[in-house]
């Protein structure tokens, strides 16, 4: 009987610690899923090594960082978690949104984190920055969370989530977020190429591999590392701006929201559709094909539906052209992103850890599907419907990890 007991102990023990894994998330914004090897990333690259990449995550659109990072976390299309652009519009509210304001009014996103779901399920969340993670979404923020309003040392970022993962049991979480913005600021001020984007991808490199390092060596619990980027970048050009103060646009009929490539156009209350056709004939006669104009068509095909932060009239370009309001000689050469979809917009995805398989590349695929990916990992059951399929990151997992029967 008492070796009976001993080997069900014993079994359901090492169930539970296979069941129990770590997942930490970390984003490096703005890493196209090219970097690696165009400025050389060693370690990046032995992690990848060692578990899955992907030859790209594909972004939802806009290719921005709010709405992606949201998207990475809630398995939504930005319509459905609700930050649609960096800097948008509501034409209900009458309120425009501008980056991290869910921390002041949480409403403004309109579903449940992975964080989220993570703390309802008692499992305990932690976040070294992620976009919105310091908002209080349904009543909860994660467990553990900083105010991006002073943005800390890189290192020290590292550092507290190494610290995290070495916290006693009961106050220690399982899920465990990380965010790095310096890629992106060098790809912006610099350009993809540049000298500058290739010191911070191996600055940014060296921190993960030092991460890696002492999650091996420091941390005793099963810890799944998630690289990811929200997109890529691209070459945009100074003499190809698309000056947005020569649009013949009534500002007592529309709100605007320069969005660099795209431009969006609200049309308030009182504006009839009348007015709305005449705007959309006026600058489709002007585009010159230096722009387009966003059918319902094509917004469709992005994920995009009608709703009160969908604009009534959507310009688009693509690079090397941005939309632009400074003055001429303000201008500079630099890059951007929040295009359509396409291989300069793709973002970085890599995973490695106790419960993923190492196997070759995968195809690139969209980051909503990274979501119920964690959630599989985590043990946590989806509470609400998503766009994400996880069915589509499944194969990744080791049979013996996965929480389905
Ligand atoms: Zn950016």
């Amino acid at each position: 009987m008492m070796r009976f007991l001993a080997v069900t102990t014993f079994f359901l023990l090492s169930f539970q610690a296979q069941a129990e894994q770590t997942v930490v998330l970390i984003s490096i914004d703005g890493f196209r899923h090219d970097y690696i090897e165009l400025h050389g990333a060693p370690n990046i690259e032995r992690i990848a090594s060692q578990g899955v990449r992907s030859e790209g995550l594909i972004p939802v659109y806009p290719s921005k960082t709010f709405p992606n990072h949201l998207s990475i976390v809630t398995g939504q299309y930005p319509v459905n978690h609700g930050i649609v652009d960096n800097n948008f519009y509501d034409t209900e509210r009458k309120q425009r949104y501008k980056m991290g304001d869910g921390v002041k009014d949480s409403t403004w996103l309109t579903t449940l984190p992975i964080w989220n779901l993570a703390e309802f399920q008692g499992v305990k969340a932690a976040t070294f920055f992620w976009p919105e993670s310091e908002a209080r979404i349904n009543g909860r923020t994660p467990s553990y969370y900083f105010n991006y309003s002073t943005p800390a040392p890189n290192q020290q970022r590292i550092d507290q989530m190494v610290q995290w993962l070495k916290l006693p049991e009961p106050v220690r979480p399982r899920l465990v977020t990380g965010y790095f913005s310096i890629v992106d600021t060098m790809g912006h001020r610099f350009g993809p190429d540049s000298h500058q984007v290739e010191k911070a991808v191996k600055h940014v490199d060296k921190l993960i591999g030092e991460f890696w390092q002492r999650i091996q060596n420091e941390v005793d619990v099963p810890v799944n590392l998630i690289l990811v980027s929200d997109h890529g970048m691209v070459d945009i050009k100074a003499d190809a701006m698309i000056d947005v103060s020569t649009f013949p646009i009534d500002e007592s009929l529309f709100e605007t929201v320069n969005a660099q490539t795209r431009f969006m156009i609200y049309a308030n209350e009182e504006t009839t559709q009348q007015q709305i056709d005449d705007l959309r004939s006026q600058l489709g006669a002007m585009a010159d094909g230096r722009y387009f104009i966003e059918t319902e068509t094509s917004l469709t095909q992005l994920g995009v539906t009608d709703g009160p932060r969908t604009a009534a009239i959507i310009l688009g370009t693509q690079a090397p052209a941005s939309f632009t309001s400074r003055a001429v000689e303000q201008r500079r050469d630099g890059g951007a992103h929040g295009f359509h979809s396409s291989r300069d917009m793709d973002g970085l995805f890599i995973a490695a850890g106790p419960a993923i398989k190492h196997q070759a590349n995968i195809s690139r695929f969209s980051n909503i599907h990274i979501y119920p990916f964690m959630a599989e990992l985590l043990g946590l059951k989806l509470m609400t419907p998503i766009d994400g399929d996880g069915e589509v990151l499944a194969p990744l997992i080791s049979s013996q990890f996965t929480h389905k029967n």
